[in-house]
């Protein structure tokens, strides 16, 4: 993820671009004495470079588990899983994206600054450049007036959005995102989505992004993966072709709410609506450069 502001990964050679991510035939079984569960089955998804994808659907249908499959955190039982056209472990060790943290996972004697810089410590980066770039991403999470505190002393969005800012001083080129805003208030969690689009923009990443929120699902992505539980797996993909950029506005469009009914539809057909979608614990998982 470019944050120099050169633009040589900006959003127009994203078309050019082949798939990110693959996923062929994918199923996960969990075992152990307590007996099995199947977490998914036949999940096949291909992603494109710069796309936005959100996985939506009931609590326990499988999003963070297929999260956690791309990002190389655990194995699927079968199937493939290829990024940037390897398997995924390999892409993991070639820092195609790299180890991926859980969030927020601040730690409560560094500053906010610290914290964030922490990641490019760990790569060796100096200090002037650790500087620059945390400051950079505090900006653009407006947390700027904050980086002396420490993260007791900031609200949960606020931690939320300081581990967003440290996850994006890596420049990662897949994000992974489970639930980020999930226990925001909507005005916050709002503000934030359009956060997200315009770093989203800016730095021509991939990214994949649960929810359980049809309006901000259909807001942010290029296209909404619906998933049914029991086993999980993709009931229906919705392209939402609402114009880029997108704004306030976008959310009064008569397009934007037929989008979110159909999404709303597809979730009904899966078995289940928006209603019996629990909250997750909103927890952010980004993939990014390992040390
Ligand atoms: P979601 O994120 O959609 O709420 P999860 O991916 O967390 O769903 O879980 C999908 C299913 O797999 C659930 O039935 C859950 O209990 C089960 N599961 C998830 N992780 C594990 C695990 N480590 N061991 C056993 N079962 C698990
Ligand atoms: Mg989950």
């Amino acid at each position: 993820m470019s944050e120099k502001g050169t633009g040589e990964q900006g959003t127009g050679d994203r078309a050019a671009s082949g798939p990110v991510v693959e996923l062929r035939n994918v199923v996960k079984t969990f075992g152990g004495s307590a007996g099995r569960v199947q977490a998914l089955s036949d999940i096949d998804l291909s992603i494109n470079a710069g796309e936005f994808i959100s996985l939506i659907g009931p609590s326990g249908c499988g999003k963070s588990t297929l999260l956690r499959i791309v990002g190389d955190l655990i194995s699927p039982t079968s199937g493939d899983v290829i990024v940037n056209g390897k398997p995924a472990h390999r892409a993991r060790l070639d820092r195609d994206y790299g180890m991926v943290f859980q969030a927020p996972v601040l730690f409560d004697w560094r500053s906010i600054q610290a914290n964030v810089e922490l990641p490019l410590e760990i790569l060796g980066l100096s200090r002037t450049e650790r500087r620059e770039r945390a400051e950079r991403m505090l900006d653009l999470v407006e947390l700027g007036e904050f980086r002396a505190h420490h993260p007791w002393q900031l609200s949960g969005g606020m931690q939320q959005r300081a581990a967003i800012a440290r996850a994006l001083t890596l420049e990662p080129k897949l994000l992974l995102m489970d639930e980020p805003f999930g226990a925001l208030d909507e005005m916050t969690r709002e503000r934030l989505n359009a956060e997200l689009l315009r770093i989203w923009e800016r730095s021509g990443s991939t990214v994949v992004f649960v929810t359980h929120s049809i309006s901000e699902a259909t807001f942010l992505s290029t296209r909404v993966v619906v998933m049914s539980p029991r086993p999980g797996r993709i009931a229906a993909v919705v392209d939402v072709d609402l114009p880029q950029p997108r704004n306030a506005d976008t959310r009064e469009e008569p397009r934007f709410f037929e989008l979110v009914t159909e999404v709303r539809d597809r979730l009904r057909e899966g078995g289940l609506d928006e209603e019996s979608t629990a909250p997750g614990e909103g927890e952010l998982i980004v993939a990014e450069e390992t040390p």
